[in-house]
């Protein structure tokens, strides 16, 4: 069979899996059921998770030696015979240090325990601080909010601006001069704990999937401060794109006649849809809210997005803004596009990227998205 001279792409290559990972797979079974539906019975996580009893016993015995679980006693109604013991994930069992980098003035860091709430929270001013300043002033941080930590530290999650590749190296952070710099082998290094990097926006979308009280799969953060970002969650998967800049829409042109924007390009939607603009320009919130309509309505039916979630100030987007760009995607997809499409606000305010840095550590360490 001729191919025409294309070689066909070589198939994914299984790997073998080794006891370890498939322990590590079933424990991560169990803590995803407790995580999402609350305190269970043995039986009733042998049920969910298709694994033995036995198996169960095992792995729950496991975590409760590690401090992860605890026996949280019977559920209140008497059957006849013995109650089953239920078992729950214990929120301060451990707890993840959380840096926020988006800002442009300052880093933020936080304590956050396994269940998404900000604990106590920490800032330092940037005061003009980039390069390898910049990277020892985050990694400061992360010690001092690691400092204040009693008990376990499950790891270090970090949302950054920029584009951040798979290994957690940022390639590209204007604000910050960052190029190619390995935050995480930094962090790492500093803190020998297991740290986890990513863009402000991925992180924020994460937050929002895991801990927004949603039930969509397919869906899309905006977030909106000094500059514009997207996060994309895709089937219930964070979609990184070819070179990890997918999200990257504050940079389309909307206006080759509009304003110089800091990319060297004119028009860009960041130079309409960012807080100091709208803020104080006078410019009518609603066109700026049908501007990104015009940018968001092709995404919206390419991918089919059941949300469209806004993130930033409120007395700004929750208006006039939100009502324009809902309107505006409608009037431009096919009716079956926007049946059940919501455009709304995050209900996590300022703290969308922190809880999304825990939430890169709770995957990563625990299995748990
Ligand atoms: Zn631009």
């Amino acid at each position: 069979m001729s191919t025409g001279g294309v070689r066909p792409r070589p198939l994914r290559p299984i790997g073998k899996l080794l006891a370890e990972d498939t322990r590590r797979h079933h424990r991560s079974l169990i803590l995803q059921h407790l995580f999402s539906e609350g305190p269970a019975s043995r039986a009733d996580l042998s049920r969910a998770t298709g694994l033995t009893r036995v198996t169960v016993s095992d792995l729950v015995g496991g975590l409760i030696a590690d401090g992860l679980l605890g026996e949280l006693g019977s559920p209140a109604e008497n059957k006849v015979g013995k109650p089953p013991t239920l078992v729950g994930l214990l929120p301060d069992a451990a707890h993840i240090v959380a840096l926020d980098l988006s800002p442009e003035d300052r880093m933020t860091g936080a304590v956050v325990d396994l269940f998404g709430h900000v604990k106590a929270r920490t800032e330092v001013p940037l005061e003009g601080a980039c390069g390898e300043e910049a990277v020892r002033l985050a990694a400061d941080l992360a010690e001092r909010v690691r400092g204040t930590i009693d008990g376990p530290v499950l790891g270090v999650g970090v949302g950054t601006p920029g584009v951040v590749d798979g290994h957690g190296v940022v390639l590209d952070a204007r604000n910050l001069r960052w190029a190619g710099v390995d935050l995480t082998g930094a962090l790492r290094r500093r803190l020998n704990l297991p740290v986890y990097v990513a863009n402000d926006a991925n992180t924020a979308v994460l937050a929002e999937y895991t801990f927004g009280g949603t039930t969509a799969a397919d869906l899309m953060l905006l977030r909106v401060g000094t500059g514009v970002g997207a996060g994309l969650v895709v089937g219930g998967a964070l979609v990184q794109g070819h070179g990890w800049a997918a999200g990257e829409i504050g940079h389309v042109v909307i206006d080759p006649a509009g304003a110089r924007c800091a990319c060297g390009k004119a028009g860009c939607l960041e130079t309409v849809l960012n807080v100091p603009y709208l803020r104080d320009s006078g410019c009518a919130l609603a066109s700026v809210g049908t501007d990104v309509g015009r940018v968001l309505a092709p995404v919206v039916a390419a991918l089919n997005l059941h949300e469209v979630v806004l993130a930033g100030p409120p007395d700004l987007l929750d208006g006039e803004l939100r009502i324009a760009l809902d309107a505006t995607i409608r009037e431009r997809v096919m009716a079956t596009s926007s049946a059940d499409l919501l455009v709304r606000m995050s209900p996590l305010g300022d703290d969308v990227v922190l809880v999304g840095a825990a939430v890169l550590v709770l995957s990563g360490e625990l299995g748990v998205l």
